[in-house]
Order: structure tokens, then sequence, then C-alpha cells
């Protein structure tokens, strides 16, 4: 598969909607040892709207990205206009193309970029910056070397999960969690983890 199709971009989105639901209540209890403890519910009213989206049956990649940015704009906390944007890049990126692995990985590179102009946080802050920065590099690498749009998103998977498991022995520089102090260290960050889930939720069922 050279390109991203509407089909795998809508399975993809459905994915992270039902993996965020099984996933809540585990976020959830990392931001109440690391933070406030309402990660869950706003992940939760996001991918809700996102479902609400999603069901107005988007005919491309970018209208898939487009429903899934703006549920999670009109979402309470940090996390919720953090995702909003992220998600913004990637539909911003692949309006009107053909949705390639290059494209992936700049809409991954981009995105990240936006992140960090709005939070401030750098890889080691212990945030979501820490996942979304090796995936973009882990998908971009993978394009540039040519692979498969599954096999580059599997990539940025691999990639998404070090990166969010590196945030466990982290001190926070940034977000609620710096607030806690060494409280925090031994907790994975719940908006790391997350963008590990999206990227593994693009996994196709025979994949
Ligand atoms: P709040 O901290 O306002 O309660 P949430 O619980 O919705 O927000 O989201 C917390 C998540 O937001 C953290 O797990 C972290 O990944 C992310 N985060 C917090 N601050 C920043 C920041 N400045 N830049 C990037 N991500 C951040
Ligand atoms: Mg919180």
């Amino acid at each position: 598969m050279t390109a991203l199709t509407t089909e795998h971009a809508r399975a993809w989105a459905d994915r992270f909607v039902s993996v965020g639901a099984e996933r809540n209540d585990e976020l959830t209890e990392l931001d109440r040892q690391a933070g406030d403890g309402d990660y869950g519910t706003n992940l939760r009213s996001a991918l809700r709207r996102a479902a609400v989206n999603l069901a107005d049956e988007p005919t491309s990649p970018h209208e898939v990205f487009l429903a899934v940015s703006e549920a999670f704009l009109n979402t309470g906390g940090t996390s919720g206009p953090l995702f909003g944007m992220w998600f913004r890049e990637f539909a911003k990126a692949t309006k009107g193309r053909e949705v390639t692995a290059v494209v992936l990985g700049e809409a991954a590179t981009n995105a990240v970029a936006v992140v960090q102009r709005l939070g401030k946080a750098e890889v080691g802050h212990k945030t979501m910056v820490d996942a979304m920065v090796p995936a973009a590099e882990a998908l971009s690498a993978a394009a540039a070397r040519g692979s498969t749009v599954p096999d580059a998103l599997a990539e940025a998977a691999s990639a998404a999960h070090v990166g969010a498991a590196s945030t466990e022995r982290l001190l926070a520089k940034r977000g609620r969690a710096s607030y806690v102090g060494e409280h925090a260290r031994g907790v994975v960050d719940p908006g790391a983890l997350t963008v590990a889930y999206f990227f593994d939720a693009a996994a196709t069922p025979q994949s």
C-alpha cells in the first residue's frame, strides 16, 4: 500500500476511540498519581465527540483527522487543546493530497512543532512531546527508506512507546506533574502514553 486510504484512516480513528476508552482508567490513574486526575475525563469527552464527528462519514483522511482534531480542540484540560492542535496538523498536511508515508512524516513533524511552540516542552520534560518527537522522527526515517504506510506507522508506534516509557523515570518540567516534584517519578506520563496508543491504533487488523 503506497497511500493511506480513507477506510484505513477511519479504522485508525475508530480504534483510537475504542482503545482510549479501554485505557481510560489506566490513564486517569497516571494523572491522579502525577497530576490532578482529570486526564481520563478529558480524553473520554474528546473521544466521544470524535465518535460523533466520525459518524458524519468522512470522505478523505483529511476529514478523518479534522473530525478528531475538532473533538480535542473543544475539550478542557491542558491535553485537549494541545492534542487538538497536534491532530490539526495531520489534517492540514493531508488536505487534498495522496497520504504517503512521506506526507505522514511531514504531518507528524509539523504537529509536534506546533505543540512545542504552544506548550514550550522539550523532550525530557515528561509530557506528550516525549512520545511525539520520536514518533515523528521514526515516521520520517521510515518514509525516507521507502517504507509502506503501515510499516512506517508501526515504527512510529514502537518509537512512541519507547518515548512514553522513558517518561517514567523523569521529573516533570511542564504541566501539573511539575508541581508534585519527586512524586511524579515512577509514573508514566499519560499524554505520552496516549500518543503511543494513537499510533498503535493505526495497525491494520492483518498486520
Ligand atoms: P491538566 O494538567 O490541565 O490537568 P490534562 O490532565 O488534560 O491537563 O493533561 C495532562 C497532560 O498534558 C500531561 O500528561 C502531559 O502529557 C500534557 N502536558 C502538560 N503540559 C504540557 C506542555 N506544556 N506541553 C506539552 N504537553 C503538556
Ligand atoms: Mg490533569
